[in-house]
Order: C-alpha cells, then structure tokens, then sequence
C-alpha cells in the first residue's frame, strides 16, 4: 500500500479489524460508522458469523472496518462445536494484512476472553486501540476510570476510548484517531461501497439476524439461512430463502401455530432488507431440515462458513 499520496493529499485510507469476546457491540461499532447496517446485531453472542468489510468513507480518509465474529473460549455445549472452531479461525484470520487493531470491550468488565483477545492483538504487533463500550450503560459515571486504569494496566494501547456505539457517543473523537493509524493513500473503494459483500450475501444475513431474535433458547444455533434466489424484477427485488434446521421438532418451532412465527420472522427480514437495498422486497422462505449441520465442517462449507 502507499505510504505517500501520489497527489500529495493528506487523505488516508486502510483496513482496521475490529476484536473482542462475543457481545460486547463489535457489529453495533461498524455498523455506527458506516452508517448502515451492514453487520447484523443481537443480543445473543455469536451474531456475527462470518467476516466482512464495513466501509466508513469520511472527508479525511477511508476506514475498512472488519468485522469479525467474537473470539472466545471453546468450552461448554455451543463453543465446543465446529462452529465456534470456524469462527475463532475466521476472527483471526481478520488480522491478516490490517493497519491496526480495535480491541472492543465492554465498561466496567474484563474477563479472561477480554484477555484473550487482547493477547490475539498484541501479538501481531499491530497498533491496538483500546474502545470501551456501553458507557451509556454505567450507573456511576465515576466507575469509568478506575476501570481504564485496570483495563490497562500492564497492556499497551496506541488510545483508549471510551464509547457509546448504540447512542453514538465519542465517535467522531475515535474516527480521527483510527485514521491517524492508517497511511495516506486514496480511498480503496467509492464513496457509496458500504461493504465488500453482495446483496445476496446481506439478504442471508438478515434473515439469520431476525432468526437470532425472535427464537428463544438454543435454537438459534441450530438454524441458519441460504438464500436459493435472488432477483431483480423491475423496481422488485424476489428472493426465495431457506431456513436450514437441525431437527424435524425445531422446524415447527420456527414455523409456529398457524406458521404465525415464520409469518413475523419473514416480515421484519423483509423490512430490514427493503431498508438496506432502497428497493421493494418479495420474500418467500422455506424451512428445511438437515440433521446436525452445524457439527459438521463441510455443512458449514457449504453454507458459505470459513470463507473468510
Ligand atoms: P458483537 O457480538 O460484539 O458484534 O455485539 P453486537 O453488536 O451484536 O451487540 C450485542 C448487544 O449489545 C446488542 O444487543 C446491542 O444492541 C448491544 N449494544 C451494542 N453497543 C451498545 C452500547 O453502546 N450500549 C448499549 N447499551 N448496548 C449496546
Ligand atoms: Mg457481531
């Protein structure tokens, strides 16, 4: 990458992955800086599940946020499985070629997978920065900098910053700040590029999101999203999606009475994607069974797992 703008401009521009345990606001932070949602969001960990670029375009300078899927620890039923291992790989494979790291935590915790991720950072040798989220969320504000001063005791941050991703605060501060980490170089992608992935790809993602929320328990571990079809008709966007469970009782679960269930998981997928794509959306979903999906590694494959 240039280190000097060929038109001596002080624009600046690189890619900066975004780390921590699952939940601490990691998809919320990129999505905030994007602008749009381009990384899904839930209060449940393992959301995100897969690695992808926000792309956050300012005046200053160009930042490729990835975001990653939360690094963690592999015990316990769900972690243990071959998804937590595909996506602890594909967090640290985020690290790779990046101008820096964003350590996210969450105020007024740190537990041994904060460390962890931590650890994952420093090693590469990159520059880390330090954001502490969910400050909106403290009761006594007079927590805050003991807690910075633990948080960073023995560890080497480039800056720490304390923010809100969901109320927007200490954004603009944390923008500057990562661009001065990335060298100057024109913008890598045009100023509407808002992710590298496709239509398609976020169509998926959209539906997992809603799947995420709205089914209790462990379910929503066992389900995930393909989308069989995706086309333009007109002004209309008509995708067909398959929801893939792992057990003929959990499909009646997602369909619910009188497939009332299926009817709310399908509209407010089909509210997020109009949202995102600016078009109308026809969706029509399936729900199929395929047993033990996600336990197996080529299932993952194929369901677009592990691809970076
Ligand atoms: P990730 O797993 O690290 O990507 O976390 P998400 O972005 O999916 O967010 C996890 C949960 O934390 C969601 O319910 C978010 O709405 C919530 N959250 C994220 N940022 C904030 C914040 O700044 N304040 C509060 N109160 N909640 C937040
Ligand atoms: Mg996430």
């Amino acid at each position: 990458m240039n280190t000097t703008s060929s038109n001596g401009s002080s624009h600046r521009s690189g890619s900066i992955a975004v780390i921590g345990r699952p939940n601490v606001g990691k998809s919320t932070l990129v999505n905030a800086l994007v602008g749009a949602k381009v990384s899904i969001v839930s209060n449940r960990p393992q959301t995100t599940r897969h690695r992808l670029l926000g792309i956050a375009t300012f005046a200053e300078g160009q930042i490729a946020l990835v975001d990653t899927p939360g690094l963690h620890r592999q015990q316990g039923k769900f972690s243990a499985s071959a998804m937590s291992r595909v996506m602890n790989r594909t967090a640290r494979g985020a690290l790779e070629g990046v101008n820096a790291g964003l350590l996210v935590v969450e105020a007024g915790r740190w537990d041994d997978e904060d460390s962890t991720a931590y650890k994952v950072l420093h090693d590469t040798g990159i520059p880390v920065v330090l954001c502490v989220n969910k400050i909106d969320r403290l009761r006594d504000k007079g927590e805050l900098l003991p807690y910075l001063a633990k948080a960073t005791d023995g560890r080497e941050f480039t800056a720490v910053h304390p923010i809100s991703a969901l109320k927007r605060n200490g954004l603009d501060i944390l923008v500057k700040e990562l661009l001065q980490l990335l060298p100057l170089a024109p913008p890598m992608f045009g100023e509407d590029e808002i992710t590298d992935r496709s239509e398609r790809f976020l169509a998926g993602e959209l539906l997992r999101e809603q799947l995420m929320r709205l089914l209790g328990a462990e379910l929503p571990y066992a389900t995930t999203a393909e989308i069989e079809r995706f086309a333009e008709d007109g002004q209309l966007l008509r995708i067909g999606a398959v929801i893939w469970v792992e057990r003929e009782s959990q499909k009646a679960i997602v369909i619910g009475k009188g497939g009332a269930r299926l009817k709310e998981i399908g509209s407010k997928s089909r509210i997020q994607m109009e949202r995102l794509f600016g078009r109308k959306v026809f969706l029509e979903t399936w729900v199929r069974v395929r047993e033990g999906w996600s336990g197996d590694e080529s299932a993952l494959k194929a369901f677009g797992y592990g691809d970076g």
